[in-house]
């Protein structure tokens, strides 16, 4: 007979179902299954951890997002936020939706431009673009948002001497009521710097001014901020027609908006608190609708959405390593999933549930990745059910963000797995291994032999 397993008995008082501030137990059901398919074949087959992406949410996300917007304001356009999550898969997912890219370095232009996306449809932003980029960018025709007054002279030199003009706009940042302010990008609104700007691209002879740009924030609660946001831009663009009978073709919202993760320290879950998308389209269309745009003169409206429409679109599946106690009696599960694989949890309370059926029995745990580092921690006070070592959790809306600042770090990047429509699975990253991993070190000759 097999040896049981023993850990010395710790009288603790465990929850059986007990009503919180919210009501009853919300997570009661274990999720066994991801758009249909086992969580526990999933694990068999290409082990764990192991990232996991529905196609489906992704499309049902944007066509939402499409229609929250297109039914308010007449012009629409998505730009997919590639350092969200810029998985080419992911990436053309969106573009397949209708969404150009929006991207923040050259290496993010060549993916965009890799995955087929024309040019004239790659909006370039960010503080860093070298003299190689903005070349690249003028070549393929792409929107060039400047950040700088250097940015704005190298494009003036570079353009004059390819003598073709440059698309551009200006990034602005201005008081939105959010503080502390976004206003390291861009040119600000309220002191000028903005029209000085503006002027100087419309004096350029190599320039076009195409749009005006913002970005305010990231996971912004407020759709108020927006409607300020959109107020200023509009008054830039009205003014830029009076004073130079110029029209500009678009504003450009940025993304920011919040997905339904709870923040921590926040009181309530994110899924109650946070805004939806209607209410931060309503903000924005009413605004422009309202401002003094003769209404055959609206300019298309972009919109750099990124997380709040790939976060809940991923789940990361783990596996229990093992339960301990730290020395004042808390329980501690420690999982196979790291805070190097999941940057997130440093500022979200993610929802982890378990792949199996569980007792009703809960306790408030601690639950630790495998690292050996001492802010490892995925979440630092949960409430769950009594898991054991080899079962399967879940850690639940995980999209945005982690599969492009994951790092590489004591253990390798697990594999990215996307399940299609009809529900079937496909690598859409492999596993890392040493030996690709290794190709990017060189050690020197002298360093090459030694004896221990
Ligand atoms: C990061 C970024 C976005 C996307 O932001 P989300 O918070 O993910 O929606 C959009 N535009 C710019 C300029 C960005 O830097």
């Amino acid at each position: 007979m097999e040896k049981q397993r023993y850990e010395r008995p710790l009288i603790q008082k465990l929850e059986n179902n007990m009503p919180n501030k919210f009501g009853t137990r919300t997570e009661s059901a274990p999720m066994t299954h991801i758009d249909d398919v086992a969580v526990k074949d999933l694990m068999d087959k290409y082990g764990s951890p192991l990232f996991v992406i529905s196609e489906k949410t992704i499309r049902t996300n944007i066509r939402k997002a499409r229609k929250a917007f297109e039914t308010r304001y007449p012009k629409v356009q998505f730009a997919w936020s590639y350092k969200t999550n810029y998985l080419d898969a992911v990436c053309r997912t969106f573009h397949q939706e209708g969404s150009w890219a929006e991207v923040v370095s050259g290496f993010e232009f060549d993916k965009a431009l890799n995955n087929k996306v024309d040019g004239s449809k790659i909006i370039f932003n960010g503080p860093d673009k070298t003299e190689d980029d903005i070349k690249k960018a003028i070549s393929n025709n792409a929107l060039i948002h400047i950040d700088h007054l250097d940015e704005l002279y190298s494009i003036q030199e570079i353009a004059g001497e390819m003598k073709k003009k440059a698309r551009v706009a200006i990034r602005v940042n201005m008081d939105t009521g959010i503080y502390p302010m976004w206003d390291r990008f861009g040119f600000n609104y309220e002191n000028g710097q903005a029209w000085d700007a503006l002027n100087k691209i419309m004096r350029s002879e190599v320039m076009v001014l195409e749009g005006l740009h913002t970005h305010i924030g990231t996971f912004m609660l407020s759709p108020n901020a927006y409607a300020v946001a959109a107020g200023k831009l509009a008054d830039l663009a009205i003014g830029v027609k009076d004073k130079y009978q110029h029209e500009i073709r678009y504003i450009d919202m940025g993304g920011g908006f919040a997905s339904k993760n709870s923040l921590k320290g926040t009181y309530l879950p994110g899924s109650d608190m946070n805004p939806s998308i209607d209410e931060f389209a309503e903000a924005i269309a009413s605004t422009l609708i309202n401002s003094n745009f003769p209404p055959d003169k609206l300019p298309l409206l972009i919109l750099e959405t990124g997380r709040a429409l790939i976060d809940d679109a991923a789940h990361l599946l783990g596996t229990v390593i093992s339960n301990k106690r730290l020395s004042d009696g808390r329980r501690t599960t420690i999982i196979d999933v790291g805070v190097n694989i999941l940057f997130t949890s440093f500022w979200y309370d993610h929802k982890i549930t378990p792949a199996q059926p569980f007792t009703q029995y809960t306790e408030n745990t601690v639950v630790y990745g495998p690292l050996c580092m001492n802010i490892d921690v995925i979440r630092d006070n949960i409430n769950l059910p009594l898991l054991n070592k080899d079962d399967h959790i879940v850690i639940q809306s995980v999209g945005a963000y982690n599969m492009t600042q994951w790092m590489q770090f004591i253990t390798l990047r697990p594999p990215i797995v996307m399940i299609d429509p009809e529900g079937e699975v496909h690598v859409i990253r492999e596993k890392e291994n040493l030996d690709r991993l290794l190709e990017f070190e060189n050690v020197p000759e002298h360093l090459k032999d030694f004896t221990l």
